[in-house]
């Protein structure tokens, strides 16, 4: 076990020595907490796309890529669309669009999973801005947790065995924090080898399920503690940890290349009556103001 790392916002990615099965364990405080205070959505709400956030942000660690990986959920029940990024240098943004009155009418002891309803669940490795290649994977919820949802997907689309176990909650002062231990076995083909690996998989599970919710989520618990606690017997080899942040990739330019896809029409809809127009990026809430002037100016160079 290396130097102290810090013991949230950060993922750190994980081996269990001689057994080809890999992990990594994502910590969440203030990069899920801002994510979802920047946006006022009912707790249900909060507690599922801080999951998805929880999830893509440790999926995302597990891969390599050069852009953002995105968790996407379109659903048929009160949630209708659901968002979680995360870039490959640890920046997570999300948000929700949803139907309030059925999101109030969840009672207390319904899981608010079952907001989404039917539904798919989609991955995308998005590397357009890199000019590297864009992938796609989709699942259905099937009404199932969204870790479980995640499991099929690795299941029946990547055949790679997969174990999640995640937990979100807000500590004493409402602050949202998350974290998810994910291990995933690599293929390997020499028989003997796949028999040790079966055997350290299944212990691996069983270890796996005994970590609790506070274990996982409680910044007071070094992460490097709890994984020796859980893997020591096998061995854990740990690899360098990447900071996780609240980040959102809107700016100016990109809102202007957006306005200047619009139609004429289309934009002179979008007026205030005082012939400005604000822009408020759904995933952050910044919001970007343009005045009349400015607007011609804008336009202009689109003629050009
Ligand atoms: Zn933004």
């Amino acid at each position: 076990m290396s130097a102290t790392i810090p013991a949230i916002d950060v993922l750190r990615p994980f081996q269990l020595e001689a057994s080809e099965i890999r992990g990594r364990f994502v910590r969440l405080g203030q990069s899920v907490d801002r994510v979802l205070k920047a946006h006022a959505y009912p707790q249900p709400v909060c507690r599922v796309l801080g999951e998805l956030l929880v999830l893509a942000s440790g999926l995302a660690g597990g891969l390599k890529f050069d852009g953002k990986f995105s968790l996407q959920i379109r659903g048929q029940g009160a949630i209708r669309l659901m968002v979680a990024d995360c870039t490959n240098d640890g920046f997570l943004r999300g948000y929700a669009s949803f139907d309030a009155a059925g999101v109030a009418a969840l009672s207390a002891d319904e899981d608010p999973v079952s907001l989404l309803g039917q539904g798919l669940l989609a991955l995308t490795v998005d590397q357009a801005a890199s000019g590297g290649e864009t992938y796609q994977g989709i699942v259905e919820l099937e009404g199932r947790s969204l870790a479980d949802s995640m499991l099929a997907y690795f299941r029946r689309s990547e055949q790679v065995p997969t174990g999640i176990r995640m937990a979100l909650e807000q500590d004493t002062n409402g602050a949202w924090r998350g974290g998810a231990i994910i291990v995933q076995a690599l293929a390997v083909t020499d028989p003997a080898a796949k028999e040790a690996q079966a055997l350290d998989w299944q212990e691996a599970m069983v270890l796996l399920g005994t970590a609790t919710d506070d274990e996982i989520t409680n910044p007071g618990l070094p992460l490097d503690t709890l994984l020796f606690r859980l893997f020591h017997e096998t061995g854990v080899r740990v690899f360098e940890p990447q900071a996780l942040a609240h980040g959102c990739s809107c700016d100016e330019e990109r809102v202007e290349r957006v306005l200047l896809s619009f139609s004429a029409e289309e934009v002179e809809e979008m007026r205030l009556p005082d012939g400005s127009i604000d822009v408020t990026c759904q995933f952050c809430n910044q919001s970007y103001h343009y005045e009349p002037a400015r607007l011609v100016e804008l336009f202009n160079t689109r003629r050009h």
